[in-house]
């Protein structure tokens, strides 16, 4: 309604004065209306206003009220709008105003009545109402119809984009099972042949052989145990590339990962006439939460560097906690040597895939340049840091590096107490008299005595050390015990000893410390000579010093050497094993290494033979399963053979070690799911199958081995 308010009547007479009749009519009505005479002008009052209803008032016989008509219908523009006619007698029943179909016309005779005019302005402005009504439906319905078809067109374009997006997820999906799928199959079919090279080459050294043709095998061997090294590192390199290395979270102690890198590494250093040692920090936790696998390969690695690039002096390990929130512990890792160091220019180089220092290093030392790619790589899947810290410009031909490694580690509630054990504590307070050559490990050594509140007194030169005890005697200092580097001369060595014993000054323990390598002194040296009263083998455990020290003097007390011995990991007893392994080469390779320890083989060609020969009730110690193989494989044949164990419950639960070449992330844990008790890697050294079997054979003895053992440990090259 309010549309209608805002338009107009217009009312068109013959004179310029309007009949006041009507208008008084309209006026009482409050309709607007505006006036003109017949003529143009009304056209341009209907260009002007919003008109909605036309009337003509016609007097007499005159007829300008029906030109106007007329002129105002010609206008297409104008055909709309009804026009009302006055007139002064009925026209008759033929009355019409024009001979062309034009717009609503309607008339009136006067006199007027007023009811019917309003009647009729009512009904025109209904009309006019709804057809307003039926337009803007009109346009509304374009509007929608307009909307709808973009719409249409945009879903349209969302599906060809979602099904564009779907395409490349899949096409990705594809790409990344077919790289994962490669790089398996490339890691197993490379493996394989290659077992059968490592396992021979060592077979072949034990026999007689020409000093020529061990030359020829020894350099079998170093190349393809670089070759295996290799692949390892490219197959690391990629899976970590292609996002396929996810970190482990498991609970374990820094320091024993620290004593194994070590414990690994240091005998190529002391072959090389290197020390090694290693210093914690009080403050780094017993135990933390994080993949020690992969802290263990990263400190492997720039150990392994530290080595390899250094001539003489010493690599050291050190390890200190620095601030992090409660719940996290953020280990500093410093790996320093004094070697030859790298020279700055080529530092921003350094941790890209292939890249080394120079060619000739390569052609020096070897190599594949991936070591230091990948420990940057895992190091940043650990929250950290890896960097180079500039060398010492006043350290000459030796310079040295230092790499650095900051990585964050989970904190388990302080449950585990971090505090010095109690064993430790009645050392607090001791004198311990420290001789060592080089200062560095001097120096270090005395740091951790000092962390235990013990009073180190250090000494570098032998030839001080009766003079040093008999002067502190004077001063009242007595010392409770003598460590002692054992890298001088035996009979200097057997001297000093023997002259430190004679001193009433000294009743305190004597302790060597000795590297374990060929020419060195050992306790066979010093068999039937009780002045000794303990070993300790460099590189020191730590926990291997407190404890050794922690037995106070109370009168010499011989010990056993602690040297390493490399029968340690030979078989304290022999087993029945079955072999199950469908490799021709394999099969023999490996029966020839059981066999060779002492243990008595059986083959199966695939998981069905095994089967078979079990259900035979053949009595076996062990089984060593391979995994991929025709007929039936090992996981099918585990399955079969710990389900019968199930239901005949007299049943012992036979050990199991898968022996394959599938070294990828997520093979173990499928081996061990299978109901598998270990897990070994081919190509499998005499030694590494030896360790394995061992460990799983006493987890037996000792009632240990039960399904699932996730978390056993197991020296496979998988992480
Ligand atoms: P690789 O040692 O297998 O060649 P890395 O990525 O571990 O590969 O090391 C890359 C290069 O960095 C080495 O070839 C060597 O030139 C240099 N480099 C690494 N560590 C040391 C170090 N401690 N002293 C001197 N040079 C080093």
């Amino acid at each position: 309604m309010n549309d209608i308010m805002s338009c107009y009547i217009l009312l068109i007479g013959d004179s310029i004065e309007p009949d006041p009749g009507i208008l008084e009519a309209l006026n009482s009505q409050k309709k607007p209306v505006i006036c003109a005479p017949s003529g143009s002008e009304p056209i341009a009052l209907l260009l002007e206003f919003d008109i909605f209803l036309i009337i003509i008032d016609i007097q007499g016989e005159s007829s300008h009220g029906i030109e106007t008509a007329l002129l105002i219908r010609s206008s297409d523009r104008f055909k709309q709008i009804p026009i009302l006619f006055i007139l002064e007698q009925n026209p008759g029943p033929d009355w019409k105003w024009s001979h062309q179909p034009s717009g609503i016309v309607d008339y009136m005779i006067r006199p007027l009545n007023q009811y019917i005019l309003f009647q009729k302005i009512l009904l025109f402005e209904d009309l006019r109402e709804r057809k307003k009504t039926d337009e803007d439906l009109k346009q509304s319905k374009e509007e929608l119809e307009k909307a709808n078809t973009e719409l249409y067109r945009l879903t349209e374009n969302l599906e060809e984009a979602i099904e564009k997006a779907n395409k490349m997820a899949v096409e990705a999906e594809i790409a990344t099972i077919s790289k994962s799928g490669f790089l398996a199959s490339m890691s197993h079919e490379i493996r394989t042949p290659l077992n059968a090279v490592v396992g021979f080459t060592d077979l072949v050294l034990d026999t007689d052989l020409s000093l020529e043709q061990k030359e020829y095998i020894e350099a079998i061997r170093t190349a393809s145990n670089t070759f295996l090294e290799l692949i390892n590192d490219i197959l690391d390199f990629s899976k970590i590339e292609a996002s396929m290395v996810s970190l482990e979270n498991i609970t374990f102690s820094p320091e024993t990962i620290i004593d194994d890198v070590i414990n690994t590494l240091s005998v190529r250093a002391y072959e090389k006439n290197l020390e090694c040692a290693y210093k914690i920090s009080p403050n780094v936790p017993n135990h933390i939460v994080g993949d020690p696998i992969r802290l263990k390969q990263i400190l492997v690695n720039l150990m392994g560097n530290a080595i390899k690039f250094t001539s003489h002096g010493q690599i050291i390990l050190r390890v200190n906690r620095e601030t992090a929130p409660d719940s996290e512990c953020c280990l500093h890792f410093s790996i320093s040597d004094s070697g030859i160091g790298i020279p700055e220019s080529k530092w921003n180089k350094l941790f890209q895939p292939f890249s080394q220092a120079s060619y000739s290093t390569t052609r020096e030392f070897g190599g594949t340049g991936l070591g230091l790619a990948i420990s940057k790589r895992l190091v940043e899947l650990m929250r950290g840091r890896i960097w180079i810290q500039s060398p010492n410009p006043e350290s000459g031909d030796h310079p040295g590096a230092i790499f650095h490694v900051r990585a964050v580690f989970g904190m388990i509630k302080p449950l585990l107490s971090e505090k010095i054990p109690e064993t430790y504590e009645i050392l607090k307070g001791k004198h311990i008299l420290v001789f060592e050559k080089n200062t560095t490990i001097l120096n270090i050594l005395c740091d951790t005595l000092g962390d235990y509140h013990m009073r180190p007194v250090p000494i570098e030169d032998s030839g001080f050390i009766l003079q040093k005890i008999i002067r502190d005697h004077q001063a009242g200092v007595s010392f409770s015990h003598i460590l002692l580097d054992a890298d001088i001369p035996v009979t200097d060595l057997k001297d000093l000893v023997k002259s430190i014993r004679e001193l009433k000054e000294f009743n305190g323990k004597i302790i060597l410390m000795v590297k374990p390598c060929k020419g060195m002194i050992n306790s066979h040296d010093f068999s039937n000579d009780p002045v000794i009263d303990s070993w300790l083998r460099k590189p020191m455990k730590r926990s291997t010093l407190l404890s050794k020290l922690s037995q106070l003097p109370e009168g010499p007390e011989p010990e056993k050497c602690d040297v390493i011995s490399h029968g340690e990991d030979l078989p304290k007893h022999l087993f029945r094993i079955l072999l199950v392994e469908d490799n021709k080469i394999n099969q023999k390779v490996t029966s020839k290494m059981l066999s060779r320890i002492g243990h008595t083989v059986l083959i199966a060609d695939n998981g069905l033979a095994a089967v078979e020969i079990m259900e035979k009730e053949e009595h076996f110690d062990l089984i060593l399963m391979d995994g991929q193989m025709p007929v039936m494989d090992g996981f099918k044949a585990t399955e079969i053979i710990r389900r019968r164990e199930k239901s005949n419950q007299g049943d012992k639960r036979i050990p199991i070690i898968a022996l394959t070449a599938n070294a990828m992330k997520g093979d173990r844990l499928r081996y061990i799911n299978a109901g598998m008790d270990d897990y070994i890697a081919k190509p499998v050294k005499s030694i590494d199958l030896s360790t394995v079997i061992n460990r799983v054979m006493s987890k037996k003895n000792d009632g240990n081995l039960s399904e699932h053992q996730h978390e056993s440990d197991s020296d496979i090259s998988d992480f």
